[in-house]
C-alpha cells in the first residue's frame, strides 16, 4: 500500500523511485507538486532548515555517505528539539556531484534512519546536479508552546543534556592528521537530536532552550541576549566525556545537545526521559552576557577555532 501519487517517467523520477524504495513507509505523500501536512488545532507550525556542504561542514574522508545523511538530518531535527516541537515531516534537497551519484542510496538510508529516530516522516525533496555535495534538510514540527531563546528569567537554573567534548576532540584529531577514537568519531558522525528531551522540557515548564551547534558558551550567549539576562555557567559542573577538559568542551561546537533554562522549582533531570543525562550547570541572573566560572574563578572561554563551523 502506498500513499504516493503514481510517478511519471524520466531520470529524476527513477532516482526518486530508488529513494522511495529505500525509505518505504517512512516516505508519505510524495509525488504531488507539494506536500500537505495536517497541523493539530491549537499548535503552531515550527519550521527550520539546515544545510551541510562538503568541505565546509565535513570532509569526505571523515564520514560515510550514510553518516553524512544522518548528520544533515539530525542537525535540522536538533533545531526542532530546541523549540520543544514534535516533528511532523521533512523535505530533503540535495545537490549531488557525479562522483557522489553512487552514494545516493546510502545517504538516503542515513536520512531515513535519523528521521525514524525522531519519529519524522519524509514528505518530499529535490535532487540536482552540481559541483559540491550539499544537503539541505527542512523540518516541520508542531508545538503548543514553543520553547524560545528569549524566555529565561533571573533565578532560573541552566541545564544541559548529554555529555560534552567529543566532537571537538574528533575534529582536532582529523585536523592534526590523526584518527579520532571510535567514540569521539561517532559523536561527531551521528549526533542524536534531543527531540524527546525538548518536548518533555517544554511540558515541564522550561523557559528557554537552544541546541549547542557553535559551542556551549557561544550558544548560551544567544539565550542571554534574547532574554536580556546574564547566564553564569559553572564549568566544574559540565558533564564531560571521559578525559575532556572543561574549557575546550565549553567552546565545542557540533554537539547538538540542548541547553535549557527552567525555574529552580523544576527538576529537569527528573522531568526528562531517562537514558540521557541532564545536568545542572549554572543559573540566570540580572545583567547581560555569559560569565564562566571554574574552580571558584572567572575564566574566559575562547571560541573554538573550528574551520568547519557555520560561517
Ligand atoms: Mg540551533
Amino acid at each position: 500500500v502506498t500513499t504516493h501519487v503514481p510517478l511519471g517517467g524520466g531520470r529524476e523520477f527513477e532516482l526518486v523511485r530508488r529513494l522511495l524504495a529505500v525509505w518505504g513507509p517512512q516516505a508519505t505523500g510524495v509525488g504531488d507538486d507539494a506536500a500537505t501536512l495536517d497541523v493539530p488545532p491549537n499548535t503552531q507550525l515550527v519550521v527550520s532548515t539546515d544545510t551541510s556542504v562538503e568541505d565546509v561542514h565535513f570532509r569526505r574522508t571523515w564520514l560515510t555517505p550514510e553518516e553524512i545523511g544522518w548528520r544533515a538530518t539530525a542537525a535540522a531535527l536538533s533545531d526542532l528539539a530546541a523549540m520543544g516541537a514534535t516533528p511532523l515531516g521533512l523535505v530533503w534537497a540535495a545537490v549531488i556531484p557525479a562522483r557522489w551519484a553512487d552514494s545516493l542510496d546510502e545517504m538516503a538510508i542515513g536520512v531515513g534512519a535519523a528521521a525514524r529516530f525522531a519519529g519524522c516522516a519524509i514528505v518530499g525533496g529535490d535532487l540536482s546536479k552540481g559541483e559540491s555535495l550539499t544537503l539541505t534538510v527542512t523540518v516541520f514540527g508542531t508545538a503548543e508552546r514553543p520553547l524560545r531563546r528569549g524566555g529565561a528569567q533571573p533565578g532560573d537554573a541552566v541545564w544541559v543534556t548529554g555529555t560534552l567534548g567529543a566532537p571537538a576532540r574528533a575534529l582536532a584529531a582529523w585536523e592534526h592528521g590523526g584518527r579520532p577514537t571510535d567514540k569521539d568519531r561517532s559523536r561527531f558522525a551521528r549526533p542524536m537530536p534531543r527531540v524527546a528531551q525538548g518536548l518533555a522540557a517544554a511540558r515541564a515548564g522550561a523557559t528557554a532552550a537552544i541546541d549547542v551547534s557553535d559551542g556551549l558558551v557561544q550558544d548560551v550567549g544567544h539565550i542571554a541576549a534574547a532574554s536580556g539576562v546574564r547566564v553564569v555557567l559553572q564549568l566544574d559542573q559540565l558533564p564531560l566525556v571521559l578525559g575532556a577538559d572543561p574549557l575546550p568542551a565549553a567552546a565545542s561546537g557540533e554537539e547538538y545537545e540542548l541547553v535549557l533554562t527552567a525555574p529552580p522549582s523544576v527538576d529537569l533531570a527528573a522531568a526528562l526521559p531517562s537514558g540521557v543525562p541532564v545536568t545542572r550547570i549554572g543559573h540566570v541572573e540580572v545583567g547581560g552576557g555569559v560569565v564562566t566560572r571554574l574552580g571558584g574563578h572567572v575564566v574566559e572561554v575562547v571560541p573554538g577555532h573550528d574551520h568547519f563551523s557555520r560561517l
